[in-house]
């Protein structure tokens, strides 16, 4: 934690979406937020509706609502009008094909357009959505198609060939797949059918409790969870994208999440879409060149990333700019993991603003705890709830929830249910689901504290607290202290079982460029830490490591590193991205 505040007040306070963060939280009610939108008939609500339609129907149409980079850096933009008239055309093959309400339809792709053609096609026809990260393999591909239920899936020859044909016989329900390039033994070619459909179609009313999206989470703290969204979410998405990434209409946003994650779905097609942005979708992976490029070349106004990523690019140091600017950056923000101090520090140094941490869940459906615009940044605070949340610090004793009001205890952090994107069920695990719920609060599983301002700090997930020699330690408190290093890429710090202590802290950390591993670095690291935390909580140990394993949306599995240290089993490792250590 750091005392430096990053003030706001000279800067966009006036100019922000909510330039009063205490205002509108005194008077935000989410019916208000719900009349924002449109609507359709007698109370139904449709995400694609809202995202699309709306905007075309207020004379928007030529407006671009996407701009997708390609591998090769071709770009191709699609307004609102044609993503209207090609999401029609999508619902209509759903249709035509027999797809009917709540049926569910899957896509395994990267991000390619037809995807984002298929996730609002599919909302249109009143079917439900679940994408999957197209670098799964067939196992976890089979696992969530049969929990979910898949119905038809969206995909490519190759990927099909690689991945489903060897598992589509156990998949009873899955009655077709479609491929974006043409057709393979056993798949549907979709380009002549689309071609063919009509571009008009009258986008089916839903309930605003009706099923939109299924989600998987990350699997950072074991097997992941199928999670139920329903078209009432849009509400949240919309209100978020407004009041939390600061976006405007006409703003040129960028989400670098792939819609397999919540992220990139939330936030990477609905709530930039609802709020009239051009979108960009760039189809590579990550790559610091391409990324400056992206934010320059495209004039990003608001830009959404990841821990990992910034970490990544603090690694290559600011030169990697070199003669690039980012005069029409106004709003930086992170999510998915805990953003260290330093690295919002480095974000106010290189870009002229913090990078604006937020926290949520795939299971809250949407941002519930932010740093905005107009509000003073303290680096390593998550911010503040959003307008329409009731956030609290509880201890859960048996069936008794309790909440700690006095600043910085530490506890679990538990939100007041009833907001628009609140997950509607997990997947065939009823029991875990209501687990969630006591004593009136939703039970994120995180451990956080609340300072005397307001502020949230992360500390650790529940699974991840360590407690040495009568001290409980957050990881994260630990891993900032030694970000600052100036060796120091990346860090995960578990605790491991000690006699004496009950557990030590251990931290395992990669370097950055130029900087090798050795004894005396070891010791500075140690001494470092010490100095920062005090000998209670700083690491005993420290290791070397090329790499961290990660999930495939980035989170750090710390629970990874403890299993292979500990010579136990590696649990559900199904979304395991680098591994190499
Ligand atoms: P699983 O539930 O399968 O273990 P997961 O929790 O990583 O996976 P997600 O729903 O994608 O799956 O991630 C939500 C979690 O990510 C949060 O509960 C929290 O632990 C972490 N997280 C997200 N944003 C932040 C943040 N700004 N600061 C700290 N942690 C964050
Ligand atoms: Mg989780």
């Amino acid at each position: 934690m750091t005392d430096a505040i990053i003030s706001k007040r000279s800067r966009t306070q006036l100019a922000a979406n909510m330039p009063d963060y205490a205002a509108t939280y005194g008077s935000f009610s989410w019916n208000t937020a719900h009349a924002m939108l449109d609507g359709m008939p007698d109370g139904h609500l449709n995400i694609a509706h809202e995202a699309i339609e709306r905007h075309v129907a207020d004379g928007h149409g030529a407006q671009i609502a996407m701009r997708w980079i390609a591998k090769s850096g071709a770009r191709t933009d699609y307004t609102y009008a044609e993503l209207s008239r090609l999401t029609n055309q999508f619902a209509n093959v759903l249709r035509a094909r027999q797809f009917k309400k709540g049926d569910k339809v899957y896509a395994l792709l990267g991000r390619v357009p037809e995807l984002y053609i298929a996730a609002l096609g599919t909302l249109k026809a009143g079917c439900v959505f679940c994408p999957l990260f197209s670098a799964f393999g067939p196992e976890p591909i089979q696992a969530r198609m049969e929990i979910g239920g898949a119905n038809a899936l969206l995909t490519s020859t190759r990927l099909y060939e690689r991945k489903v044909a060897g598992i589509r016989a156990s998949l009873p329900e899955l009655n077709e797949v479609f491929t974006v390039d043409g057709a393979t033994r056993g798949t549907t070619d979709l380009k002549p059918l689309l071609e063919t459909a009509s571009d008009q179609f009258e986008t089916v009313q839903t309930s605003p409790e009706d099923t939109a999206l299924l989600h998987f989470t990350s699997g950072t703290t074991g097997k992941p969870k199928g999670v139920v969204h329903v078209h009432q979410a849009v509400v949240a998405h919309d209100a978020t994208g407004r009041l939390a990434l600061d976006m405007r209409p006409g703003d040129v946003y960028w989400c670098t999440a792939d819609p397999g994650w919540v992220t990139g779905t939330s936030y990477g097609i609905i709530a930039p879409l609802t709020n009239r942005t051009t979108m960009i979708v760039d189809e590579a992976e990550f790559d610091i060149n391409r990324w400056y490029d992206i934010l320059s070349t495209e004039a990003v106004n608001v830009w959404y990333t990841a821990p990992t990523a910034i970490r990544m690019l603090m690694k290559a140091g600011a030169e990697a700019i070199g003669a690039r600017s980012f005069p029409n950056l106004r709003f930086m923000a992170s999510v998915g993991e805990p953003l260290n101090p330093e690295a919002v520090v480095w974000g106010n140094d290189t870009f002229g603003q913090p990078f604006h941490d937020n926290w949520w869940q795939t299971e809250t459906g949407g941002i519930m705890i932010a740093n905005y615009a107009a509000m003073d940044v303290k680096p390593g605070s998550m911010g503040k709830p959003l307008p329409g949340i009731a956030a609290g610090i509880v201890e859960v004793i048996g069936d008794t929830v309790t909440e700690l009001t006095a600043p910085m205890a530490m506890g679990e952090l538990a939100l007041r249910p009833g907001w628009p994107s609140m997950m509607r069920g997990y997947l065939n695990e009823q029991a875990r689901y209501d687990k969630c719920f006591k004593g009136g609060w939703y039970l994120s599983g995180d451990l956080a504290m609340r300072d005397a301002d307001g502020y949230f700090w992360f500390v650790g997930r529940a699974d991840d607290l360590i407690k040495s020699a009568g001290h409980l330690i957050g990881p994260f408190e630990v891993e900032s202290a030694l970000m600052e290093h100036k060796a120091v890429a990346e860090v995960a710090v578990i605790g491991l079982p000690d006699e004496t202590a009950g557990q030590i802290v251990k931290a395992y950390v990669a370097l950055k460029p130029g900087h090798v591993p050795s004894d005396d670095l070891r010791l500075d690291l140690l001494g470092h830490a010490r100095k920062r935390l005090g000998p209670a909580v700083a690491p005993k140990d420290i290791a070397f490591r090329q790499n961290l394993p990660k999930t495939r949306s980035g989170k750090i599995m710390r629970r990874l590193l403890k299993a292979r240290e500990m010579g136990l089993p590696e649990g559900d490792i199904s979304t395991l991205e680098s591994d190499e250590s």
